[in-house]
């Protein structure tokens, strides 16, 4: 296996899948979502005053010039050696991510592209990536460059309404990306991981009404890209995102047998 796309609407139960691949196929998990909430937390811990909306111009439909924006991010990051590009791409990201709404493309294929080189472009399990018609057709570039393919779109099925449950009291261990729910897989006393002990958070677009829009985008936009890689011919299988039994053999076996088509 080199590299298998793994989509799916937002919250429809990815991560279980990843882990499957990560331990079955020794695959690397590239996140654009990790990507996107690490740049944001650069930003965050700046603790700027303005809100990101207020460096959106609106009558251009675009930031302001990135000049702009560096210099008033400037001292902050100088005070505290963060990098002032990070900080520029986190104020940047924020502005979408935080509503619930998809990232532009330019920035998203943009911070991609780094990512996946840096991993010769294969022995990936790519999760949130494409999202859209454009970034599916930049990836099969990408690819193509990288001299590598994608063996499989894996697609995690799941209900809107179940979703939208499962979401609202979803928590995620900050430095392992471990994810919890509060009510079907609570994290230690309420509120620490399990795994390596951090304070677990709630994403800050986890609520319902933005879960609701990441829902819309999904079927705008993430829709017609799985169509772009499969008119590529790369074969598309799909798995439940909710079992009548949840434990982590059933999950592997699910995903096991999906991909066995593939994988002959
Ligand atoms: P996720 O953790 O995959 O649900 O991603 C969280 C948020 O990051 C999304 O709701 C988007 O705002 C942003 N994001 C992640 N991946 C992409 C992508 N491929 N294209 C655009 N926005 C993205």
């Amino acid at each position: 296996m080199q590299n298998i796309v793994v989509t799916g609407k937002s919250g429809a139960g990815k991560q279980p899948r990843i882990d499957v691949l990560v331990s079955e196929f020794g695959l690397s998990q590239l996140s654009t979502g990790n990507i996107f909430r690490h740049y944001l937390g650069v930003f965050k811990s700046l603790g700027h005053e303005r809100s990101p909306e207020s460096y959106w111009d609106a009558a251009a439909d675009g930031f302001v010039p990135d000049a702009a924006i560096r210099a008033a991010l400037e001292p902050a990051c100088a005070a505290k050696g963060i990098p002032v590009d990070d900080a520029v791409l986190g104020l940047k990201a924020a502005r979408f991510v935080d509503a619930g709404l998809f990232v532009p493309d330019s920035i998203t294929n943009a911070l991609f592209e780094g990512a996946f080189q840096k991993h010769g472009g294969r022995g990936l399990i790519l999760d949130g990536y494409p999202r859209t018609a454009d970034q599916a057709r930049f990836l099969l570039d990408a690819v193509s460059r990288a001299g590598t393919r994608l063996d499989a779109v894996l697609i995690v099925d799941n209900e809107d309404e179940l979703i939208v449950g499962r979401t609202i009291g979803r928590r995620i261990c900050p430095k392992c990306q471990k994810v919890f729910h509060l009510e079907f897989k609570p994290p230690k006393d309420g509120r620490l991981c399990t795994a390596c002990d951090a304070e677990v958070i709630h994403r800050s677009d986890d609520t319902e009404e933005k879960i609701r829009t990441r829902l819309a985008e999904f079927q705008k936009k993430t829709l017609p890209a799985i169509g772009v890689l499969t008119g590529e011919g790369i074969p598309q299988v799909r798995v439940p995102g909710n079992l009548p039994v949840f434990t982590d053999e059933i999950v592997r076996a699910s995903v096991m047998e999906a991909l066995a088509p593939v994988l002959k």
